[in-house]
């Protein structure tokens, strides 16, 4: 049978998001829960942030041209949390740092910059400037702007903001609910007595902790033997169960592999084989209307395809707009001769340089520990030392 040819991976991904849909229903949450949800809905700002002018140092309140005049009483005095009155013309008014600032009053003369006389007038020691030390309203947020966009993910930061308005609750999307089926003979868990020929099951544990991290949640299928009826029966309780279903392993071209064959038997492929080193024979498909990926099993493979194919897929399904993993230019420190598909090697940044210290091997997940991220190293080209690639780092890939 001839292998379909290899797809980049932006053209895959792109190809992905654009077919498919949004599963997840949407619930109003309280915002202190709604870290790691994707927003629902735009949020725009009813009121202005802060809602009035204050003070952002500890001072005196005061009309900048009667700075000149001499010397000021104090007038009033206006703690954080107090209503201020109008300043009374030709005055101060001593004022604390998050106080509202007195009608009338458009300047802070900071305490360094005062001197109090004996009689408890203030005299200004440095003028300061028209305007200084006075946060306007709307400095943070301005009432009706647009401050939150639906389809973003909500970071702790969001929470602050959307508390800052005055929200209690928002409005998001309900996680995925995602059903992980991992394959092989070999396998067996952690706990379990390791006999001859057998590994443990670390994917499943890696990959549930990188859905978990994402918002969705995950349902622990039981792993399935290499063997066709096996392998179709552990997708149809998996569709029934779940919104999308991951599988693990089996994908690739061997008398061993029956993920894609039982795809094929149930519903269909929709892509097979991405020009990617590692990660290869990573599929995608559907079943009775549920989306299937399908990681190769190598862990170092189903950690690159997971995070750069399948989860943007995922997110999208859970209503998130598509956002890159961050990447940043970074110099590789070293040189290779042109490959045939994009390669995303382990490297360590040293004095800024990225360097393929630890092995490339798909197998060894350890190097994943000891690097710092992903140096993507173009397909069809020289990789020429000192010159910059897009480095991602493991932080922001493992965590996106
Ligand atoms: P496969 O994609 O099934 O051909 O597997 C490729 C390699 O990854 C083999 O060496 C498997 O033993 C290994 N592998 C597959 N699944 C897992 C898993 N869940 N945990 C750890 N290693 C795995
Ligand atoms: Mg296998």
């Amino acid at each position: 049978m001839a292998l379909p040819p290899l797809m980049p991976l932006d053209e895959a991904r792109d190809k992905l998001l654009a077919s498919l849909p949004r599963l997840c229903q949407t619930e109003s949450l309280p915002t202190d829960q709604c870290a790691g949800r994707i927003l629902a809905e735009d949020v725009v700002a009813p009121i202005n942030v802060p809602p009035a002018p204050n003070s952002s140092m500890d001072g005196y309140a005061v009309a900048f041209a009667d700075l000149t005049n001499g010397e000021l009483a104090v007038s009033q005095r206006i703690p954080a949390g107090h209503a201020p009155q109008p300043l009374q013309p030709g005055t101060a008014a001593r004022i604390f740092t998050g106080a509202e600032m007195p009608p009338g009053a458009d300047t802070i003369l900071i305490q360094e910059d005062a001197e109090v006389t004996e009689s408890g007038l203030i005299r200004v020691k440095e003028m300061p400037k028209k305007g200084e030390w006075v946060r306007p309203a709307g400095m943070d947020l301005e009432q009706g702007e647009t401050i939150l966009r639906a389809g973003s993910r909500i970071t702790p930061a969001a929470v602050g903001v959307s508390a800052s308005m005055g929200f209690t609750h928002l409005g998001v999307y309900q996680p995925l609910k995602v059903a992980l089926i991992t394959t092989g003979d070999e396998l067996v868990e952690p706990g379990q007595p390791l006999g001859p020929g057998k590994i443990y099951n670390s994917n499943i544990q890696m990959i549930g902790t990188l859905l978990e991290q994402a918002g969705f949640e995950w349902v622990r299928m039981p792993r399935v033997e290499d063997d066709r009826q096996a392998t179709v029966a552990a997708l149809k309780e998996a569709v029934s169960k779940a919104d999308a279903v991951l599988t693990i392993g089996g994908v690739s071209v061997g008398e061993e592999d029956h993920v894609k064959a039982a795809i094929e038997s149930l519903g269909t492929l929709n892509l097979w084989r991405i020009r990617l080193k590692p990660g290869k024979p990573f599929a995608a498909a559907e079943i009775e209307g549920t989306p299937i990926f399908s990681l190769p099993g190598n862990p170092m493979s189903s950690l690159v395809t997971f995070s750069l194919l399948a989860r943007p897929c995922l997110m999208h399904l859970q209503g998130a707009k598509y956002k890159a993993v961050t990447h940043l230019p970074v110099a590789a420190g070293f040189s290779r001769d042109v490959q045939k598909r994009d390669e995303y090697v382990r490297v360590a940044i040293i004095d800024g340089v990225a360097q393929m210290l630890v092995s490339q091997n798909s197998g060894v997940l350890s190097s994943a520990l000891t690097a710092d991220g992903l140096l993507h190293l173009p397909a069809f080209e020289a990789i020429e030392k000192g010159r910059a690639y897009s480095f991602m780092p493991f932080d922001s890939l493992l965590h996106a």
